[in-house]
């Protein structure tokens, strides 16, 4: 089995088991692409984002660049420890909800046949959207 193939296997079985564990609170943006709500919990100054890792693993996106996006987006440093996202200030539940949908609509959904298997890729700071699904290259925001 190629490691494309067993990448594959690991996304679908991800995806299964969260959709077993999960099947309320599901957020759908779009048929094909189901996820679950982001839970965050606050502790003194602190933001955790707990199920913050699947997330990067369902999109297939560098955690680090996922992560980037809501740090730079709320103006909150943040870090990842043991599959959370920690965050060093309180902003409310909704912002990470928000921002997640933004996320998918800017750098997930293919903009020409609206499917969100894609890759992501940087040239320079250049990002692209490349879509498996239609072969399409779209400029991510
Ligand atoms: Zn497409």
């Amino acid at each position: 089995m190629s490691q494309a193939d067993q990448n594959k296997e690991q996304y679908s079985a991800l995806l299964q088991r969260l959709r077993r564990e999960r099947p309320e609170g599901v957020v759908k943006s779009e048929d094909r692409l189901k996820l679950p709500d982001p839970r965050t919990m606050v502790s003194g100054k602190k933001t955790f984002w707990i199920n913050f890792m699947d997330f990067p693993t369902l999109l297939q996106r560098d955690p680090d660049d996922f992560l980037n996006y809501f740090r730079r987006e709320l103006a909150i440093n943040a870090s990842i420890e043991n599959g959370r996202a920690i965050f060093m200030g309180r902003p409310d539940k909704q912002s990470f909800s928000a921002l997640l949908q933004r996320y998918l609509r800017e750098r997930v959904i293919c903009p020409v046949c609206g499917s969100p298997d894609t890759r992501l890729e940087k040239t320079g700071k250049v990002l692209t959207i490349l879509c498996e699904a239609c072969g399409a290259r779209s400029a991510a925001k």
